[in-house]
């Protein structure tokens, strides 16, 4: 019973093999084409028709194949997110393939992490591509190593790529978690970092009764010289780089920095936070509210910092979670490649 149905079906398929003169597609598909681009930049998607897996048989099946499948219609095409936007679309019919080229461009004001769906209707088919935004941290920065987006949350900031000397955050507010320090200036963040602060600071309570305490955020280039000084003439120049971070070139500058503490540590910035209930949690949770430890353990190669486990660095929900998720250091992200594995 079963070996004659069986047989009916291999009779049937190689009765449609015979009677078709092409073999149809069963879909869309975009190939080769970027799917990650920098802010203000375009990328071109190519869409072509995709066929059925068991059509790829004998020679002749193959060039029956290509026959140029008439497609009826132009395609539609439309992104779910008003930063990307289609360009242009246009078809081409080189005898015997079809193919549909799109370009695609990332308004300037995108931020790494985000993302956008583009949708294809053609021919009775439907595909999507995702398009990721990341910035190529190369497009931000002057010869002399001064970065030109010291305003963008996903700033890269670090010993080659320095803040502008002049720079002060248009937007720091007074942050609403409990602090330490009585040096004003460092209670401060700017407002979208301050929020998370808040969100996280909050969650922590409500979670796990951990009352977290930000001890040093925002620092002015001024404070920073006087800081790094300090270190210089108690600790000398290579105590002093390696610990603390010569002006223009700390985070605590951009007001998207945070040192935190609790009470465990005699609020205190020690790297045996990071095994304390509290510490744990952190780097298990501050992408949740757009944190990344900045200077994870072991990537002092990397990052160029020794593992500062309290040290938070705000920069946006979606890139906090794609870097969590990825194991990485914001400098391994931009690169495109985790450079721990290779050491
Ligand atoms: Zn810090």
């Amino acid at each position: 019973m079963r070996a004659k149905t069986i047989l009916l079906n291999l009779l049937f398929t190689a009765f449609i093999l015979t009677s078709c003169s092409a073999v149809t597609p069963d879909g869309l598909e975009f190939t080769g084409g970027q799917r990650i681009i920098s802010p203000g930049r375009t990328a071109e998607l190519i869409i072509v028709p995709h066929y059925p897996e068991d059509s790829s048989g004998t020679d002749s099946q193959r060039a029956t194949k290509t026959s140029a499948p008439s497609f009826s219609g132009e395609p539609q095409l439309s992104s779910d997110n008003p930063d990307i936007k289609i360009l242009s679309v246009k078809t081409e019919t080189i005898s015997p393939a079809i193919s549909c080229t799109i370009v695609v461009s990332a308004s300037e004001s995108m931020l790494s992490g985000e993302s956008a769906r583009i949708t294809i209707s053609w021919g009775g088919f439907s595909s999507e591509s995702l398009i990721k935004i990341k910035k190529q941290p190369s497009l931000y920065i002057d010869e002399s190593g001064v970065i030109t987006d010291a305003e963008a949350t996903d700033a890269l900031i670090n010993k080659n790529r320095e803040l502008p000397s002049d720079y002060i955050p248009s937007d720091l507010v007074r942050v609403k978690v409990p602090t330490i320090l009585i040096f004003e200036e460092v209670n401060h963040l700017r407002k979208p970092a301050s929020a998370a602060l808040s969100s996280m600071f909050r969650a922590a309570e409500e979670e796990e009764g951990f009352i977290l305490t930000a001890r040093s955020g925002y620092r002015s280039y001024s404070t920073q010289v006087m800081l790094f000084d300090a270190n210089v003439s108690t600790h000398g120049m290579e105590y002093a780089a390696k610990f603390s971070a010569k002006p223009g070139t700390s985070e605590h500058q951009s007001g998207l920095a945070m040192d935190i503490t609790a009470e465990i540590m005699n609020y205190q910035l020690e790297q045996s936070f990071g095994k304390t209930p509290e510490g744990r949690w952190t780097a298990q949770n501050a992408h949740r509210f757009g944190f990344i430890i900045r200077y994870p353990e072991g990537s002092e190669e990397i990052t160029g910092y020794a593992y500062e486990p309290w040290h938070l660095r705000y920069i946006g929900e979606k890139l906090a979670a794609e870097i969590y998720h990825g194991g990485l250091t914001l400098e391994e992200y931009y690169s495109g490649q985790n450079l721990r594995s290779h050491t």
